[in-house]
């Protein structure tokens, strides 16, 4: 049997794990839907599928449904959305991970407050999307040098900033002192969480110990992707696969100590194969 190290960060991260598996505890209801893809894992989306849970994209794909359960994903939604939902009389299920609620919370209170809400993450991406939608006044987006250089607001105004989850946290760092040295009075809350840095950190220590490494995870994975590069960088006999079927046995033949990680959308059946079948 070969020594394989499983890194304990692989695959999902505590909110998305959460969001799969409250998924799975309604799938046998009536009727059940979630708001956007609940993961971006097509086997996971398509075995839902199987058990009767379908996904809805948009508020018009909702006035078409009559009753029934929607489950809000991770990423979570704008008020607006959240509202339009209640208001639609589904159940709800809240699925939105306790760390983007807490930047519901700041972004809502604090905008009450009056203060302008800039969020440091990428407008187009649904959690921030989300995020927006819970400040009362318009919340601007900030993610590149050039956008936090061309920010002008009143002398005098108060800002409150927050950051996308999974923003990087030396681009948040120079974006908010860019924004600090304009004078505004201030407040910030890194908001961003360390699921990913952590998971990244775990790869590049085990990819440091091993004879090879073998990372899982969708090809379109913008984050396994990385896993791949910051290991590759450690252990030259790094392989990416999507599953099992992808890895030649054979070429870990030589190695006396296997190193295993994988992306945050990575189900843990996958993992765990390819771990069994490593060892044998
Ligand atoms: Fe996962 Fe962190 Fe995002 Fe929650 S905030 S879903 S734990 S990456």
């Amino acid at each position: 049997m070969k020594n394989v190290v499983l890194a304990k960060s692989a695959g999902f991260c505590f909110g998305v794990k959460r969001a799969v598996d409250t998924v799975y505890e309604n799938a046998s209801k009536e009727n059940v839907y979630t708001f956007g893809p609940i993961i971006h894992n097509e086997e996971v989306v398509k075995d839902l599928e199987k058990k009767g849970v379908k996904v809805i994209n948009s508020l018009e794909e909702l006035d078409r449904i009559k009753t029934g359960t929607i489950i809000i994903r991770s990423h979570g939604v704008s008020k607006n959305v959240y509202d339009a939902i209640k208001r639609h009389g589904m159940e709800i299920v809240d699925a939105t991970c306790p760390f983007v609620l807490k930047i519901h919370k700041i972004v809502r209170e604090e905008s009450e407050k009056g203060k302008q809400i800039i969020i440091i993450g990428n407008e187009n991406h649904p959690e921030v999307k989300g995020i927006m939608g819970w400040s009362v006044t318009p919340a601007i987006v900030i993610d590149t040098v050039k956008k936090a250089q061309d920010l002008e607001l009143e002398q005098e105004s108060q800002v409150c900033i927050v950051s996308q989850t999974t923003f990087n946290y030396k681009k948040f760092q120079e974006l908010v002192e860019i924004i600090s040295k304009k004078g505004y009075n201030t407040n910030i809350s890194n908001t961003i969480c360390n699921a990913t840095e952590e998971r990244q950190t775990e790869a590049r220590d085990i990819a440091k110990q091993v004879d090879a490494m073998v990372v899982v995870g969708g090809s379109s994975s913008s984050n396994t992707r990385k896993l791949y590069e910051i290991c590759k960088n450690e252990c030259d006999n790094t392989f990416y696969i999507q599953t099992l079927s992808d890895l030649d046995l054979s070429k870990l033949g030589m190695a006396d100590c296997i190193g295993i990680t994988a992306g945050a959308s990575t189900p843990n059946n996958i993992i765990e194969e390819v771990y069994t079948n490593v060892r044998a």
